[in-house]
């Protein structure tokens, strides 16, 4: 292999480390951040994510409750109980767990997220934001994959990117932080016509289309980085990202693996995000 790993679950370690010490901070002010997860049906993955979530909320001293709806949960109950913890002084982030299912309207249900407790950034305000290059709350997934790339030394700027996916959660906040970094970016989606054109000049790909085997070392620039952001599970049940990894990391000079990549740090986002809306809630609440 001639790439070297960049190792997502090492480079969480080391960020937790730094949140448990916030959090103490917090705690000396009588605060302890607080993660509210709301789940919605019986999707097993959602289960997996929110169990992941929970554990390092225990980590590192935040306290997180989970509140959960059967599949026929309605959307007025859900943003009912939205509003209820938007006015809850323990809790400084509300996280959706998505999917939800088809039949809620996904949108409202996000929107509905109190700006300042919206630790996923989905809200409008808080995108908008980020468009605006005056980010708030940043989606978890690409802020974790921009805190790898400065955690490596990996240089952004005046470099070229390619970010494979358009979707709100990942591929569009991807770019925009790309380009805030000073890289220059191509977005592709599931219409572009030959990927390999443009992941082929690229010093960065970042893939997050939710395709197995999607890029392959032949359409990799020699020396690139590649960021794999895809979680597929294989009929045998094995977890892939959208990278072939055995082919790629023979071309690429820095790779991340799936699982212990780039998850790991979307998980530790949400963490800070939380830890930061705690730390502004205590700002402005100078008495607590
Ligand atoms: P999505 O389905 O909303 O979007 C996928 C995007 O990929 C679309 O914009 C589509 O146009 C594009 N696409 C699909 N096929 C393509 C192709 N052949 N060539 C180029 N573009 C193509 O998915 P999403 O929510 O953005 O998630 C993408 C992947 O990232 C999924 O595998 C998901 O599980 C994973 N994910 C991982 C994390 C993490 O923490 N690692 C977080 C969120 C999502």
């Amino acid at each position: 292999m001639a790439a070297s790993l960049i190792d997502g679950v090492a480079i969480a370690r080391e960020l937790y480390a730094g949140l448990r010490e916030r959090v103490g901070a917090l705690a000396g002010r009588g605060v302890q951040p607080g993660l509210a997860a709301i789940l919605v049906g019986d999707n097993p993955a959602s289960e997996v994510y929110v169990r992941t979530k929970t554990r390092a909320c225990a980590e590192v001293g935040v306290h997180s409750e989970q509140h959960r709806f059967g599949a026929d949960g309605s959307e007025d109950e859900i943003i009912g109980l939205i509003e209820r913890l938007n006015a809850d002084l323990g809790i400084h982030g509300i996280l959706v767990q998505l999917p939800l299912p088809p039949r809620l309207n996904s949108e409202r249900i996000l929107q509905a997220v109190a700006v300042r407790k919206d630790i996923d950034g989905f809200n409008w305000c808080n995108l908008g934001a980020l468009v605006a290059g005056h980010p708030g709350f940043s989606p978890c997934t690409p802020l974790g994959v921009m805190t790898m790339l400065d955690h490596e030394r990996i240089a952004v700027e005046g470099r070229t990117a390619v970010v494979i996916g358009r979707s709100v959660i990942v591929g569009k906040p991807m770019a925009l932080m790309l380009i805030a970094g000073g890289a220059t970016v191509t977005v592709c989606n599931s219409k572009t016509r030959d990927l390999r054109e443009y992941t082929s000049r690229a010093d960065i790909v970042v893939a997050a289309a939710g395709k197995p085997g999607l890029v392959k070392g032949s359409m990799l620039k020699p020396g690139a980085v590649v960021i794999d952001v895809g979680i597929n599970r294989l009929p045998d049940g094995k977890l892939v990202g959208d990278v072939d990894f055995s082919s790629a990391s023979q071309v690429a000079s820095r790779i991340t693996p799936v699982p212990g990549g780039v998850g790991r740090m979307t998980v530790a986002m949400l963490i800070a995000n939380t830890v930061m809306a705690a730390e502004r809630h205590a700002a402005q609440s100078p008495g607590t």
